[in-house]
């Protein structure tokens, strides 16, 4: 048995096919009819480090504390990788730079870039008939959504040209969606048939997730877009925090559509449980979605924690007190979403059955009777924490960082 554990960055469940998206996606659409589908799920932080960190260890990443590339992972939080290194699996990571991602978490076992789709395949390929763990991260659907290879001066330049449109005018915007649901079909109908024919689907895992959503200026003001962080990263709105999962076991099952709220932390107990992985310890923060997998009944969770931290990637590094890291904390139920802002000290809340794009805060009309879910979310915010920084080369992260367009 192997796993193969895809993370298709800044994919909105929104856009899809099956999710009732108007991307054209075939071939998600044709696995997710053979796979359990979450379409409600909350990923528990807007952008990919703090993401990935939570979806891979089970634990919120406001207690991991993790908010740069280049810090390590709490030893104390084992991850995917360990457990599945320690049942026997051969780990690997695709990354979309690995000078970046998963620099300073060597149980990732990074083998290359995710961008060299001939590499992956041919890795896969060697490994048909073995146990394996294989992450990959697809990186074309992120700005500036070319689905190809870019260098890092070329990815920069089309990153401005499409922030700039983004900036221009409505038009101008309407092209930037044109060309992420593009990206999103290439992914779709180029790049996932080609991964899911070099891997045996009769003996494979297939994890289909996304890190984080992407949005194009509606909450700040378009012209106001600084940079990539704006369109995730920078708030807890629906549009970064919604992602599409899907979870295909070996040979496929009924098409299930899962009801109830599904967690990106849920993942690593879920494929604990699948399979048959060492128990992660206590203390973690998702749970199992894996009956939901086996039979098709609701996610377990009642709501789902979020957080947000501020861009600490200019600054060499991070600060003592977690609560000015992080800065925005969310509590999402199947009917409400309330955001907590430390910085700006304001409760906004949002009923997501009837206002699905969070325009009306209806936190002062709710009252009293969301007390219970504002003390749940303080006492969620008490258990924030600073991760460690590494403290090797800094300046040459920060100079790789403003490369790609992160840092000014
Ligand atoms: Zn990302």
């Amino acid at each position: 048995m192997s796993l193969l554990f895809i993370v298709v960055d800044s994919l909105r469940a929104d856009v899809l096919g099956c999710c009732g998206g108007p991307a054209r996606t075939s071939a998600v659409d044709h696995l997710a009819g053979s796979a359990a589908l979450f379409p409600r799920t909350v990923s528990a932080a807007p952008w990919t480090v703090p993401s990935v960190a939570a979806m891979l260890t089970g634990v919120y990443p406001h207690r991991l504390g993790l908010a740069k590339w280049e810090q390590p992972w709490p030893a104390e939080h084992p991850s995917l990788f360990d457990l599945a290194s320690r049942a026997g699996f051969e780990v690997t990571s695709f990354v979309f730079e690995p000078r970046y991602f998963f620099r300073a978490v060597p149980a990732a076992r990074v083998a290359g870039s995710s961008q060299n789709t001939e590499r992956v395949l041919g890795w896969l390929r060697e490994r048909r008939d073995r146990p394996f763990c294989a992450f990959v991260h697809y990186w074309w659907t992120h700005i500036p959504y070319v689905a190809r290879a870019t260098t890092v001066p070329e990815w920069r330049k089309l990153t401005d040209v499409v922030l700039d449109a983004i900036r221009a005018n409505g038009a101008a915007r309407d092209g930037v969606k044109a060309l992420y649901r593009h990206a999103v079909e290439r992914f779709s109908e180029d790049w996932l048939p080609r991964v899911l024919e070099a891997v045996d689907l009769d003996r494979t895992w297939v994890v289909l997730v996304a890190d984080h959503g992407e949005s194009w200026g509606e909450r700040c003001g378009p012209s106001e877009m600084r940079d990539v962080f704006d369109l995730h990263g920078n708030n807890l709105f629906e549009e970064s925090l919604r992602v599409p999962l899907l979870i295909r076991p070996p040979g496929g099952c009924p098409p299930r559509r899962i009801a109830g709220l599904a967690r990106t932390v849920d993942l690593l107990p879920t494929l604990a449980d699948l399979l048959g992985l060492d128990r992660p310890p206590p203390g973690i923060d998702g749970m199992s979605l894996g009956d939901s997998v086996r039979d098709g009944r609701d996610a377990p969770a009642a709501d789902a924690f979020s957080a947000r931290n501020r861009d600490f990637l200019q600054r060499p590094d991070l600060p003592v007190d977690a609560l000015e890291l992080w800065c925005e904390f969310a509590l999402t139920t199947p009917r409400h979403k309330l955001v907590w802002n430390r910085e700006e000290i304001s409760r906004r809340a949002y009923d997501l059955v009837s206002d699905p794009m969070e325009t009306n805060d209806v936190a002062g009309a709710l009252g009293a009777t969301i007390d219970g879910a504002w003390k749940r979310l303080e006492a969620e915010a008490e258990r924030a924490v600073v991760g460690p920084v590494g403290g090797d080369d800094l300046a040459r992260t920060a100079e790789r960082l403003r490369a790609l367009g992160y840092l000014e």
